[in-house]
């Protein structure tokens, strides 16, 4: 069985089974005709059940071929031009290269003595980025599990600064197409019920700064503290920017902490022609960025980054066995101090070999493509009288719902669309994504894919309004 550690003995049996792998998968991608076969829970179980885990196989080949039946054959593929679900995207060939080297070494990023020089990257990492904000020398940040966990620490940094120790008493401000992990870090952080003001949007799903500044003066009047107003660089649904200068300006006026939470946004700052979007967030505190989502990295890959370094203290505790005070009077780089997590993945190697085969510019490109595709798209939905589209693009989303010509009430026409996005998916042909916009049920593209055309937008509104009608004729003649 130790035959099995990777190790200088088993060097070659580890190039072996890499190797059959690597095969298998680009077999598998080159071969996929749609993004998902439409299997159903339903089918899948008993395949995976019928899996005796007490009985293995030995051999890595007959576990790649068992994995075919219960993966590979069926997984969402979200490379396929036709997939245009949530925020996932396809990814770039250096960042899977860079995932196998960060798999084999095993780097733990927490201290020096279990990482050396991927300490060091990462740190370069951050400061690159930092750069890319606009942030000045006194920045500083980490690599993090995900958006939700760089909000999380965050607003744990927001609320450590507050000038107060009354929990009670502290309010957040996002907009209403803030991302739900806003809520739930209220919650972990032990913030009332109440702690997150929905602030209300305009037009265009950005936060009315207006109603903010009243929001901050009716807090201020009630004797409560505005610990930190959260503005969202690209909604997770409308791809939306709230206006961070404006933001910037509340946030200095009522000393609140102002955080950014760019999540999808932040592919903006390698884009060669979009950067100005942005304009403003060098104002932050704090900047969430999802690497995973639109620099087109495998999961996970994300940062928090801060505009003051020495804010990251709230998050540092010494344990004798791993980072003792010594540590740090020695001068020993180590990123655990900085972090929420302790034992870390090397996420950062991913980025770094992303930005010295292809460079910023290259991943920057290829999300200006899917933003320039979503206008595209938002002009075919526009033009279609079976569509009703709710916001010009900022970023590469488009909300939309398919209205029938005749009479169907509301209720009818939600579940059209509901029915159109489950009869897609069970199908295989697309993925699309789902969401509710005032209270009725609408369809989402998410577009990452530079490889998806405006022709594969509009064969997939066909399919929708295929289904949606059928549907509709159906519930005709039933009714
Ligand atoms: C996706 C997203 C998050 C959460 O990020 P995860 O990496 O999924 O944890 C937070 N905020 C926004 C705006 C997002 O789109």
């Amino acid at each position: 069985m130790r035959s099995h550690l990777l190790n200088d003995a088993t060097a070659e049996s580890y190039r072996r089974a890499v190797t059959e792998g690597v095969a298998r998968v680009a077999d598998r991608l080159a071969a996929t005709r749609a993004p998902f076969t439409g299997v159903t829970p339903a089918e899948l179980a008993p395949v995976i059940d019928a899996v005796d885990l007490d009985r293995p196989l030995g051999d890595s080949s007959a576990a790649l071929d068992e994995l075919e039946s219960v993966y590979l054959r069926d997984a969402v593929y979200f490379h396929h031009p036709r997939y245009l679900g949530h925020l996932n995207c396809p990814v770039v060939i250096p960042a899977v290269l860079g995932e196998a080297v960060l798999s084999a070494v095993n780097s733990s990023l927490d201290t020096w003595d279990q990482s050396a020089g991927g300490t060091l990257i990462e740190r370069k990492l951050v400061d690159w980025t930092n750069g890319r904000i606009g942030f000045g020398p006194a920045a500083d940040g980490v690599f993090t599990s995900g958006g939700s966990q760089s909000n999380l620490q965050s607003l744990l940094l927001a609320r450590e600064e507050a000038k107060t120790d009354d929990l009670s008493k502290l309010r957040i401000f996002s907009s209403e197409c803030s991302h739900f992990s806003v809520q739930k870090s209220a919650a972990l952080l032990g913030l009332g019920q109440d702690a997150v003001v929905s602030v209300p949007v305009d037009r265009d799903k950005r936060m009315r700064s207006v109603v903010l500044a009243a929001e901050l003066e009716a807090c201020r009047a009630e004797g409560r503290v505005p610990m930190a107003i959260v503005a969202t660089a690209g909604t997770t649904d409308f791809g939306s920017i709230d206006p961070l200068p404006e933001i910037a300006a509340l946030a200095d006026e009522y000393g609140a902490w102002m955080h950014v939470d760019a999540a999808y946004g932040c592919g903006l700052l390698a884009s060669p022609t979009r950067r100005h979007l942005l304009a403003g967030i060098e104002r932050a505190d704090s900047v969430t960025v999802d690497f995973h989502k639109s620099f087109f990295q495998p999961v996970s890959s994300s940062a928090v980054l801060v505009r003051d370094g020495a804010t990251l203290r709230h998050a540092t505790y010494h344990a004798d066995y791993l980072n003792p005070a010594r540590t740090v009077v020695e001068r020993i780089p180590n990123q655990v101090d900085k972090s929420l997590q302790t034992t870390r993945r090397f996420d950062a190697l991913k980025l770094w070999m992303t930005l010295r085969v292809m460079g910023a510019d290259g991943v920057g490109q290829l999300f200006d493509e899917v933003c320039d595709l979503a206008a595209e798209g938002f002009a075919l939905l526009a033009a279609d009288p079976r569509y009703d589209v709710v916001v010009a693009p900022r970023l590469s989303t488009l909300v939309y719902r398919y209205v029938p010509a005749g009479a169907a009430s509301p209720e009818e026409i939600d579940r059209a669309n509901m029915h159109a996005r489950k009869a897609l998916f069970a199908s295989g042909e697309a993925v699309v994504a789902g969401t509710k916009v005032d209270g009725r049920q609408y369809l989402k593209f998410t577009l990452l894919n530079p490889e998806t055309t405006a022709a594969d937008i509009a064969a997939v509104l066909d399919l929708i309004a295929g289904h949606a009608e059928q549907y509709l004729g159906e519930t005709l003649v039933h009714a």
